[in-house]
């Protein structure tokens, strides 16, 4: 009799988006003339840079010729990207790494759950509220969350409240944390840390043997000078903290699929025994028996983003997003609502007014203004009283939006 894991059982049938679909598609039913702006899109929406259209085609055609032909490539990536990666994203903020370090993927929600697997399942875990649901559901699966109470908490799991009433910087815990997942800029608040808020953690992480998870995807959206773009920006992070990095909505891979994890040489964790183990051959054995690399097409197009071209080409389509963002937050503003996030990042949190509950808002937004977002309770207790907005959309859209929005509070 083959047995399941059962702690797969225990993940509640995803509800968010399905639920939000729902209410949607009964909206148009009933409404089939109204005109429905979605500020819901949690997915890049402008197509690819031509430097990576470009990198792709003729990547596609060396495989087309049995001398230029790749067939199973490094497990870690090729280094042509890895290169690049270090190059462009780290030795030019002054961090140091050798290939080794840098593990090349096809993106980001895998790597954050997969990293999972080579940790023990009584490591403790702490999350800031609200969060990407990923983090926890995949410690749900391999045993680590505990169970799910009435009150939408999993037993093992710390979380930490980022809320208007703490301006979104996460109170350092009493309590030690084992694994810590942080991701900055936020998804889904928008909201980001200054290094001083960030090295707090770092610091906390190296007093207590914590390891920090760091979620790094949005890294690209940064436009003010004191945000880190990097954990290892801060001192002391490459023995604490592993890094994630995407090129889905740096440039646009949502749908090619690809990202790298960093572990640094210097990170350890301990056995049972107290022996430490370093991190970055344990990874690599994970990735080499249990994963075949991103395809070569894929990381040349990864590595077209770091050309001359390809920076100018990423950097419009993120303006483009975060000049939606502006509009956003200025027309939320207007209208008299609190918002934040919108500034280094593509999201925007809302407080609801009137302690109105986030299904509630989500509802008279959508019946009212005939506009969509997503229940902010969706991404964590925390959430509760929030409304997440995106900047992916059009900016026609984005502008209407404000308007109808502004002229149903008033
Ligand atoms: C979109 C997103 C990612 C990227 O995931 P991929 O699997 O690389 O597409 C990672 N983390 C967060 C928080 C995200 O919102």
């Amino acid at each position: 009799m083959a047995l399941v894991n059962e702690h797969f059982l225990k993940l509640p049938d995803s509800y968010l988006f399905p639920d939000v679909a729902k209410k949607i598609n009964t909206f148009k039913v009933t409404h089939p003339k109204a005109d429905l702006i979605r500020l819901e899109i949690g997915d890049v929406t402008q197509p690819l840079p031509p430097v990576v259209i470009e990198a792709m085609h003729k990547a596609v055609d060396e495989m087309a010729d049995a001398s230029t032909f790749r067939g199973y490539g490094p497990e870690q990536g090729y280094d042509f990207l890895i290169e690049a990666i270090i190059k462009n994203d780290y030795a030019a903020r002054g961090i140091q790494f050798s290939n080794s370090e840098i593990f090349v993927s096809d993106g980001s929600k895998s790597d954050t759950g997969n990293i999972g697997d080579i940790l023990r399942h009584d490591n403790s875990i702490g999350v800031t509220d609200p969060i990407y649901p990923v983090y926890i559901d995949s410690n749900v699966t391999n045993g680590r969350s505990g169970e799910l109470g009435e009150d939408g908490k999993w037993s093992n799991v710390i979380y930490i409240p980022c809320t208007s009433e703490n301006n979104f910087v996460p109170q350092i815990p009493e309590k030690r944390i084992d694994m810590l997942y942080l991701c900055y800029p936020n998804n889904p608040t928008g909201t980001t840390l200054t290094k001083d808020q960030l090295k707090q953690w770092v610091d906390y992480a190296l007093r207590n043997d914590t390891l920090i998870l760091f979620d790094a995807a949005y890294e690209a959206y940064i436009q003010e000078p004191n945000i880190p773009h990097s954990i290892y920006e801060i001192r002391g992070a490459k023995k604490c903290a592993i890094e994630f990095r995407s090129f889905s909505k740096t440039a646009g891979f949502t749908g090619i699929r690809c990202g790298y994890t960093v572990v640094p040489k210097e990170l350890t964790a301990a056995r049972l025994d107290g022996e430490r183990i370093p991190l970055n051959p344990l990874w690599n054995r994970r990735q080499t028996r249990r994963f075949n690399g991103a395809s070569y097409i894929t990381q040349r197009a990864a590595e077209a983003t770091y050309t001359p071209d390809g920076k100018r080409q990423i950097k419009k389509t993120i303006d483009y997003y975060m000049a939606n963002a502006k509009i956003m937050k200025e027309g939320l503003e207007n209208a008299g609502l609190d918002v934040y996030g919108g500034v280094n990042a593509p999201y925007l949190w809302v407080k609801t007014p009137k302690e109105t509950s986030s299904w509630r808002f989500f509802d008279k937004l959508l019946y009212e203004a005939n506009v969509v977002g997503t229940p902010g309770v969706g991404f964590g207790p925390s959430g509760e009283g929030y409304i997440r907005l995106t900047a992916f959309g059009n900016q026609d859209n984005c502008i209407e939006a404000m308007k109808r929005i502004k002229k149903w509070i008033s």
